[in-house]
């Protein structure tokens, strides 16, 4: 069912798509999001606007599946965004510099997730960054891709865990799986340079001031990791035995698991970025 008529999946792809939203009752409005075809879960049924469906209809709003919430969690670690405004039904808002990455976690739970699009072009890239900094020819400029997820109460939910002052903040009470610090190292993590050994890392810039806390997330998975200035690094015996706990390398980010050396950590990482 449409709930505007005039309004086609088809007529908004030929359009400007990021200037339409289909908000929880069917209404269009110009600023974010985009509803597009998809199967309920639960009756399976195609709806051009699935969301309304959930909202309005009998089946409500599917469960997110455990792993996926995982997932979830450990991209807002990293490069993910809850918005929730007004007491409504948030969503998540993913940007990375791969396309390949985005598309492989949207088919991880295809209802859940919107279409993948170019959110900056390398040109309003630099226009962004030159409102900030003064030289910017120093800087590379790529496209920047961003998937969102369909309006959910979950992210609600993680809005107000993970937002307490607007901001985003790790809870006190974290217990990490390997699968939500696998998704964060994707987003955050690197080879360190500057060092033989090629340690994993993980820059945490927005939990900086709290070097105690991110060291006892690691201590009691029975990692003892150096923290300070923002990077968690895994040095040692912990610098095998990190990747091998956190999991095969994620589509997109490969590159972030090569250690043979560092040249080959540099010539991987130049395919991507
Ligand atoms: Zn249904």
């Amino acid at each position: 069912m449409s709930p505007t008529g005039d309004f086609t999946t088809s007529q908004m792809h030929s359009r400007d798509l990021h200037r339409y939203t289909i908000d929880g009752v069917g209404r269009v409005s110009t600023s974010a999001n985009v509803a597009m075809e998809a199967a309920c879960p639960t009756c399976g049924e195609e709806f051009t606007y699935v969301g309304l469906h959930w909202n309005r209809g009998s089946c409500g709003y599917p469960e997110i599946p455990e792993s996926v919430e995982e997932r979830l969690i450990g991209i807002l670690m990293g490069d993910g965004n809850v918005e929730s405004r007004d007491g409504k039904n948030g969503y998540m808002r993913i940007t990375s510099v791969t396309n390949e990455f985005l598309e492989w976690i949207k088919q991880t739970c295809p209802w859940l997730f919107t279409e993948v699009r170019v959110t900056k072009t390398p040109e309003q890239s630099r226009e962004y960054v030159e409102d900030y900094v003064e030289d910017a020819s120093d800087y590379t400029f790529r496209t920047i891709y961003e998937l969102k997820t369909r309006s959910h109460p979950y992210f609600k939910h993680l809005r107000e865990k993970w937002y307490p002052n607007n901001e985003k903040y790790f809870p006190d009470a974290l217990d990490l799986t390997p699968e939500m610090v696998r998704m964060w190292y994707a987003a955050d993590g690197y080879i360190a340079s500057g060092s033989e050994s090629l340690p994993p890392t993980i820059r945490a810039d927005n939990e900086m001031r709290r070097p105690e806390y991110l060291r006892e997330l690691f201590n009691e998975h029975g990692f003892d990791p150096s923290v300070g200035g923002g990077d968690i690094r895994f040095n040692g015996e912990d610098r095998d035995r990190f990747l091998k706990w956190i999991g095969d390398p994620v589509p997109g980010f490969e590159y972030k698991w090569e250690r043979q050396s560092r040249e080959h950590y540099d010539a991987k990482r130049a395919e991507v970025i």
